[in-house]
């Protein structure tokens, strides 16, 4: 680790909602923090369009727009928010080490992780171009589901959470098209119970789907049956794809308790790491919520952990 050093007190790594929040309560609390916003400022609601489910926004609020407003609350209060990548960290001691963008030292007396998880892909170029026009390609049935009240739709997935997500859509939606590529779900026996019970939900196994149709927005699924080795095109107007997330842990597994994916261990009940003075908020170590209210609960929780730890040790 070499280049310019600095010292802090509370060091941010991540800048979705719960980072924000994080650097709010740190600020307030005179802990100076700075913030590291990583590679994709303002984290995954950035990629999506309306918000409708955080609340203080009764019309909705776009999500980049809300990332701007947390960004400016926590610059507001005192915090620094500085462009830039944590690329290697070093726990061994009480002080805590961070590279920045491979050249820069920071050291900090504590750390808070918030550099959450991203959605995995199918990687279909139709895909990834209409997720990136806002056309109905989505990750997140909770956060864009009510937009297809009344329609059709395609979920991707036969894990619990595309169980969970093909369950919630079908309370709005008049039918969904859930896509499985075995021929049984891999989801808790609970759940696959769940949706054989919901008649609008059809679970269409050994399909794969090959192209979403649509030049604006989507219209249509075509999909390819592994077994017979016939495509069919369903109609659609929404394409939620829920295949598994990856957190973004790589550079703490040296160092942090991560689980078989890669979602850091926190005790129960608290944002404590199994470092001490390393606190973690936010999606990094939360595969069941996944919502930027609970990521920003979760921000404040160890905004407020990390106060505690560094008052203790003065
Ligand atoms: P999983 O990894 O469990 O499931 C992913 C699903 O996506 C599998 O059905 C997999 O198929 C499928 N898939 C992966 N890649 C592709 C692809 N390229 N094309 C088509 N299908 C694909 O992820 P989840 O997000 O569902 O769950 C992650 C963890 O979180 C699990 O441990 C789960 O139990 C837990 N969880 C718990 C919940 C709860 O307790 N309420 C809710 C949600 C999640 P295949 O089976 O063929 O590999």
């Amino acid at each position: 680790m070499s280049g310019q050093n600095e010292h802090v007190k509370c060091l941010i790594i991540g800048s979705g909602p719960a980072g924000y929040t994080a650097a709010i309560y740190a600020a307030r609390a005179e802990m100076k923090p700075i913030l590291y916003q990583g590679m994709q400022p303002g984290g995954q609601l950035t990629i999506t369009t309306e918000v409708e489910n955080f609340p203080g926004y009764p019309d909705g609020v776009d999500g980049t727009e809300m990332m701007d407003q947390l960004k400016k609350q926590a610059e507001n209060m005192g915090a620094e928010v500085r462009f830039g990548l944590i690329t290697e960290v070093d726990f061994t001691g009480p002080i805590h080490k961070a590279v920045v963008d491979s050249k820069d030292t920071i050291t900090a007396d504590s750390v808070i992780i918030s550099t959450g998880a991203e959605a995995n892909w199918l990687g279909l170029e139709s895909e990834i171009r209409l997720r990136d026009i806002g056309g109905g390609v989505s990750a997140c049935a909770v956060c864009d589901g009510a937009f297809y009240k009344g329609q059709d739709v395609v979920l991707v997935g036969g894990g619990d959470s595309a169980c969970e997500e093909a369950s919630y859509l079908a309370k709005m939606c008049s039918k969904v098209y859930m896509v499985v590529r075995k021929d049984y779900l891999r989801a808790s026996k609970a759940m696959q119970k769940r949706v054989e019970q919901i008649k609008n939900i059809e679970v269409l196994f050994n399909h794969e789907p090959k192209e979403v149709l649509g030049d604006d927005a989507v219209e249509g699924a075509r999909l390819f049956n592994n077994k017979t080795k016939e495509e069919v095109i369903v109609k659609v107007t929404g394409f939620f794809v829920a295949i598994g997330h990856k957190p973004n842990t790589e550079i703490f597994k040296e160092w942090l308790d991560l689980d078989e994916v890669g979602y850091i261990i926190n005790q129960a009940g608290t944002s404590k790491t199994n470092v001490e003075g390393v606190f973690v908020a936010g999606d990094a170590a939360d595969k069941v919520y996944r919502q930027a209210i609970t990521a920003a609960g979760t921000g404040c929780m160890a905004a407020l952990d990390a106060e505690r730890y560094l008052a203790e040790k003065e």
